[in-house]
């Protein structure tokens, strides 16, 4: 077992050189520049997004390599977050800087919907190859807007406006991701403006009720909308065949099944696509996070079939100024490139296998596949109290869930063996085993 890291009296890192690094602490955390910072954030920025309330730490950070992250005192953390599930391949990769740096040599935005360039056309062209089905992509800026239209191809292919969700679920915040999402405290400030359209069940609910929400939504339900695990809101995982019921199920009733894999997709639950190896087989894939490799873009890879329902007038029905942005186009082509040539799919389920063996000695419930875990804990209070332990220790790790009682292990999935027992070691240190 490798050895808990420890306060150091050692000099501050100044730069992070490599990702491959065990923790080094340097000071407590937040130090005297974070604390600046988080003072600085409140004055200047709008309190709803700010991350430093009440008496939580917070680590503004100043760097990030592989699965290591600098703050902006000095301190070097393992990352268990993988920047809310991004750095898939490590931060700060290689040869997606150097993907970056070439693209935007030579053309760093263009124009969009309206005019074409060759890494867009490239990187849809790798995503068909990649589906499960005969597909074409829809392209979006988020994994919100990715839910957006893949909500909206239903409606359009359809005519019927109902959605099948479940609950918990996270779709995001924008108004459409919001209406199918599930927590309360999200939706209640913005209810009113929050359609009627929604037939929400619990995740993994019997067979029987979703017959019955099927049969009484005849007609008006044109989707069925699913996280395969859900993630941010407590990595919960369905019991055993009930993604392939429920596809089973909705294919019957004629509903499009969208599956939103903006979160588990491209290896984080060892597989690259869990709804497809899990037999829900989705008409439209909604993904996001790790495709691009640290810049942000999304898609909808969808049926070919079923995406001939957007009128090609001439008019996009669905569109944004920063559509395929080519930097964040040539960065998914060098993700995709680390993705298949490191094996990461693999080695994602090869160090789950690991990880979830060590997970479950701990006194608690934990939940996970591949390198996405959940440590459930009794109260909020106990989950943020493990992850500020974890910190100071150097392991960044968020506590999240529907009741905020799951502390999240989410590592990129280029962390090496040592790293990844070391902040397994941290976990066990502050859960107790
Ligand atoms: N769907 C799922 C499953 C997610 O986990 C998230 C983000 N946590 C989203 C959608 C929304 O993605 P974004 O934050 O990029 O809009």
């Amino acid at each position: 077992m490798s050895r808990p890291p420890t306060s150091s009296p050692q000099a501050a890192p100044r730069r992070l050189e490599r990702g491959d690094q065990l923790p080094l602490m340097c000071c407590e955390p937040p130090g005297l520049r974070a604390r600046a910072l988080a003072r600085d954030l409140r004055r200047f920025e709008a309190p709803g997004v700010d991350t430093v309330r009440g008496d939580e730490l917070a680590v503004p950070w100043a760097e990030a390599c592989g699965s290591n992250v600098l703050d902006v005192d000095g301190n070097r953390y393992l990352d268990l977050t993988s920047g809310f599930g991004v750095a898939a391949i490590g931060h700060r990769h290689p040869r997606v800087l150097s993907a970056i740096a070439e693209q935007g040599g030579r053309l760093l935005h263009g124009l969009g919907d309206v005019a074409a360039h060759p890494a867009r056309v490239e990187l849809a062209g790798r995503l068909v190859g990649l589906a499960p089905f005969p597909a074409r992509v829809y392209f979006a800026v988020s994994g919100s807007d990715a839910v957006e239209i893949a909500l909206k191809t239903a409606m359009l292919a359809t005519e019927r406006p109902g959605v099948l969700a479940f609950s918990p679920s996270y779709h995001g915040l924008s108004l459409g991701a919001l209406a199918v999402s599930s927590r309360p405290a999200f939706r209640d400030p913005f209810a009113a403006r929050l359609g009627a359209w929604v037939v929400r069940l619990p995740f993994g609910c019997p067979e029987s009720e979703l017959e019955q929400a099927l049969r009484q939504g005849a007609g008006r339900l044109g989707a069925c909308l699913v996280e395969p695990i859900v993630g941010r809101e407590g990595v919960l995982l369905p019991p055993a065949g009930w993604l392939s019921r429920l596809g089973a199920l909705c294919a019957e009733h004629g509903l499009v099944r969208i599956a939103d894999e903006v979160f588990t997709g491209f290896g984080r639950a060892g597989e690259l696509f869990v709804s497809e190896t899990d037999g829900y087989e989705p008409d439209l894939l909604c993904l996001g996070k790790a495709l691009g490799g640290g810049l942000p873009i999304a898609v909808v890879l969808g049926r070919a079939a079923l995406l001939e329902c957007w009128p090609g007038n001439g008019e996009a029905l669905h569109t944004a100024t920063f559509l395929a942005h080519p930097l964040a186009c040539a960065a998914a082509l060098a993700s995709l490139d680390v993705l298949e040539r490191e094996d990461l799919v693999a080695r994602s389920r090869r160090l789950g296998e690991h990880a979830g063996s060590r997970l479950r000695s701990l006194p608690v419930p934990v939940r996970g596949r591949g390198l996405l875990w959940g440590i459930e804990s009794d109260r909020a209070e106990v989950a943020h109290r493990w992850a500020d332990q974890a910190l100071r220790r150097g392991v960044i790790a968020l506590a999240g869930g529907h009741r905020g009682t799951v502390l999240q292990v989410v590592p990129p999935l280029t962390i090496t063996e040592e790293q990844l027992d070391c902040a397994l070691d941290v976990i066990e240190q502050v859960v107790g085993r």
